[in-house]
């Protein structure tokens, strides 16, 4: 038996859940268990430093370095009691993975005992070599220092595995010049930014006693799972998170029967150990379904507010991987893990809110009449239609190509979904007042059984980019596996820009003044209306209709990144302080850098696999067929498969040519370039070729898991 076979025979033993009983720890409170949370905090810490600490954790008050030795005292006492032996300083550097240095509690000491240490200065700074994370120039390799800080925004947890327990605290990360060399500095920046900018537009409005406004993330995240064995058969799987080979199964998608399908067990006991240890992290994972695609899954967080929230995204993708190991599965994250099914995304629910628990995109009952939510979300507007190239840069990757611009879901065009009540209350307003909202009303079912339901005033849009879901944007577009802080600081950093505008203008008039407001309004609306479309995002005629709108259609990374080298955009991030031209130019520059790197790595997979798996399982085959005899049907087989086998020959040679011109190219602008025109048609053609042969091939002899085994052998 090959090992392809042995691991397809190996799934069925698999398939029955877990035996462990976890019925014995029902009604257990887990929720945080493993979170330094409010509860721990006024537990572990004097009443004084408590406090302290709250304000500090509210945004009301700057962190006071007088209590870090008592915060960090408490913070040990409460890691100990749960078994905790090291602690980290976890944060997000540019290549948007997370990163973690273990260091223990214990320090020898002279007479070889042994002392339980961790300072204040332990807790709120750590300093990792800087140099050996990119930086797009801003650190080398002999200038190494870098620091981490505490964020006490994102609350302390505990990573607690079979082996040992290791205190976990979120952190910033910044070179020893002062440039931020992460995600989460960013991020906060653009918080802050966002805030006082829609602080101003509400004390237009007269609410003189929000303190805060914040911004609210709710992160649906779609990904894949597969029987790990079957997996560890595929090396491009493992090194590139998707398959480079692979011709079509027999049955995809189109029966449309795994989308909310019920819910295969071994798949829901992964779940169900997902869910359990995510709670106990305090992310508050509520939702879990089938996706569209066969081995797709979708798991939606309740919303947290962003910087908490991208964090636990970090771990939710993390701790996806780990359990999924636990129970013999892989979990995918990558945006394209199989060509011809639906590829994965992240669906982020945005939001914005006020320390008084006002979300300020809450239409209510006549969104016509409520002012305040017009000049958010017509700031919104604006932001999204000035800023359309920025925010399409900000998910723009290697992967990401994979399906925007490229007949998938979503499309690279950003524009704005609003509904029918919205769109029509807008249109209304731009043309001088709205006086109307359209209502939703009440479906009668047919049949006296069920319930009269009660319809919303406004349908959704499965294919728009950035869509308004009732009380909320969903900006649809993002990369499954991609870190969100990005995307999210640029949406931040735009919408306080438009708001800052908004502000700006309204503080010229008398508060209050609704006349003065809906002029201003119905100003900013024709003039960013195009951005708006209801239709079918998917269909050519809206290729066709964006492009006679003007609106931006960046179709690779290699067209869209530069985006983020204009004047415009360093001045959007240096204006409100989110990046300095450094930060920014270093933060494309490593985009750049890593999406040659990417295709580089899967150039070399395609060459490696073509050469060394598929190739040998063909010239086998062409051996075995060489002994069977001279039948004309030994004679069709092996007329086709040397042909495709000289066809793959002559594209591994097409490839490594392009894949070495590439190389040659002058600067890593050329260099993507060149990766994106010639070299990713030339690996295309090598698969084109190795898939042809997958038809041909005994299929005893193929040694790649198929797309049929993949998918629906789990
Ligand atoms: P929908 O039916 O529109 O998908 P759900 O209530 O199921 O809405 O929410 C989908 C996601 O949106 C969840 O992760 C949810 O927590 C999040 N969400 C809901 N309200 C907000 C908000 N105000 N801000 C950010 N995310 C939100
Ligand atoms: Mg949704």
């Amino acid at each position: 038996m090959t090992a392809r076979q042995q691991a397809i025979e190996a799934i069925a033993s698999r398939r029955v859940a877990s035996t462990q009983n976890y019925l014995e720890h029902a009604g257990e409170d887990i929720y945080g268990q493993y979170v330094f949370g409010e509860e721990a905090q006024r537990e572990y810490l004097a009443k004084a430093v408590f406090k302290k600490l709250r304000r500090t954790i509210e945004g009301l008050e700057p962190f006071d370095p007088a209590i870090a030795d008592a915060v960090a005292n408490g913070v040990k006492q409460w890691a100990a009691a749960h078994g905790a032996t090291h602690y980290t300083h976890w944060f997000v550097p540019l290549s948007g993975s997370s990163a973690e240095k273990h260091d223990s509690f214990l320090n020898p000491t002279g007479d070889s005992s042994i002392l339980a240490e961790f300072s204040g200065k332990g807790l709120i700074q750590g300093e990792p070599d800087a140099s050996s994370f990119p930086s797009g120039g801003i650190r080398s390799t002999f200038e190494a220092r870098g620091y981490t800080a505490w964020d006490v925004t994102s609350p302390i947890f505990l990573q607690v595995e079979p082996n040992g327990v290791t205190l976990t605290i979120p952190t910033a990360f910044v070179s020893y010049t002062g440039e931020a060399l992460d995600h989460k500095i960013p991020l906060l920046r653009s918080q802050q930014a966002l805030g006082q900018q829609a602080l101003r537009v509400l004390r237009w409005f007269g609410n003189n006693s929000v303190q805060r406004v914040f911004t609210t993330i709710g992160p649906e995240q779609e990904y894949f799972l597969v029987d790990r064995q079957l997996a560890e058969l595929r090396p491009d799987l493992i090194l590139t998170g998707r398959t480079l080979f692979g011709a079509p199964s027999p049955k995809g998608q189109e029966l449309e029967d795994q989308y909310f399908g019920p819910i295969r067990e071994r798949i829901l006991a992964f779940m169900m150990d997902l869910d359990r240890e995510l709670w106990r992290v305090g992310i508050p994972a509520k939702t879990r379904h089938n996706e569209v695609a066969p081995a797709q899954f979708e798991l939606a967080p309740v919303f947290e507010g962003t910087t908490t929230g991208s964090d636990h995204n970090m771990v939710v993708m993390n701790l996806m991987r780990r359990i999924a190991a636990r129970h013999g599965l892989a979990a995918l994250l990558h945006e394209k893990p199989f060509r011809g099914v639906n590829g994965s995304g992240k669906h982020n629910n945005w939001s914005m809110a006020t320390d008084e628990g006002e979300n300020l995109l809450d239409p209510g009952h006549d969104p016509h009449a409520n002012a305040q939510f017009l000049a958010f979300l017509v700031a919104i507007i604006r932001a999204v239609n000035a800023n359309a190239d920025i925010l399409r840069a900000s998910i723009a990757d290697a992967n990401q190509d994979h399906r925007l611009g490229a007949n998938e879901a979503p499309p690279a065009i950003m524009s704005v979904f609003l509904g029918e009540q919205l769109e029509d209350v807008i249109s209304q307003l731009e043309g001088g007042s709205a006086d109307s909202s359209k209502k939703g009303g009440s479906t009668d079912l047919g049949a006296s059984s069920l319930p009269v339901l009660p319809r919303d005033a406004t349908d959704r849009n499965r294919t728009s980019p950035f869509a308004f879901t009732g009380n909320k944007f969903e900006f649809r577009a993002v990369g499954s596996s991609a870190a969100i802080y990005w995307p999210q600081t640029v949406l931040n950093t735009a919408v306080a820009d438009s708001l800052a505008r908004l502000a700006d203008e309204l503080e010229k008039l008398e508060c209050n003044d609704m006349a003065g407001l809906t002029k201003i309004l119905s100003g900013i609306v024709k003039e960013h209306k195009q951005v708006l479309f209801e239709g079918n995002n998917y269909s050519e005629e809206w290729y066709a209709e964006a492009a006679r709108r003007g609106l931006p259609n960046r179709r690779s990374t290699v067209e869209s990144l530069p985006d983020l080298e204009t004047a415009k955009a360093k001045k959007l991030f240096s204006k409100y302080g989110v990046l300095s031209e450094r930060e920014l130019e270093a933060r494309v520059e490593v985009n750049w850098e890593k999406y040659v790197k990417v295709i580089n790595i899967e150039a070399n997979a395609t060459l490696d696999i073509a050469r060394t798996m598929i190739l040998p399982a063909v010239v086998k085959y062409l051996g075995e067929l060489g002994a069977a005899g001279s039948s004309k049907g030994v004679a069709a087989v092996s007329a086709a498969v040397t042909a495709g086998a000289d066809k793959l020959v002559d594209a591994i040679h097409a490839l490594e040519h392009a894949q070495h011109a590439a190389h040659e190219a002058d600067g890593v602008r050329a260099e993507a370039r060149a990766f994106h025109d010639k070299v990713i048609p030339a690996q295309d053609a090598v698969r084109a070729a190795a898939d042809d042969l997958e038809t041909l091939v005994a299929d005893d002899l193929w040694p790649l898991p198929k797309y049929r085994e993949l998918l629906f052998q789990y």
